[in-house]
């Protein structure tokens, strides 16, 4: 496996796990008639499932896949390297 891929699975696990919290939020409030404990719950579940994209990064220059420019966080990593250009689709992932 690839740093690509193994990000873009990361990517995929984190989409679902949007989808299914905001379900889990709508079905609560849909059933209690309020969603505020929900939301901290689904929140607080995406953010430590979230802390997992820290360990995606370039192998050359330790840049993470998922930050544009040191300060934007991309829903999706780069397929190339914003710093130094290596191909991250042909590198091997480290701890894959
Ligand atoms: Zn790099």
């Amino acid at each position: 496996m690839t740093v690509y891929q193994a990000a873009r699975r990361h990517a995929r696990k984190m989409l679902l796990g949007v989808a299914i919290g905001a379900l889990f939020i709508i079905a609560v409030d849909a059933w209690i008639g309020h969603s505020s404990i929900a939301f901290a719950i689904v929140i607080f579940g995406l953010f430590m499932a979230n802390i997992g994209i820290l360990g995606f990064n370039c192998p050359n220059c330790r840049k993470n896949l998922f930050f544009y420019r040191g300060i934007l966080m991309l829903p999706w990593p780069n397929k190339v390297c914003g710093r130094c250009g290596t191909d991250l689709t042909k590198v091997p992932a480290s701890d894959a």
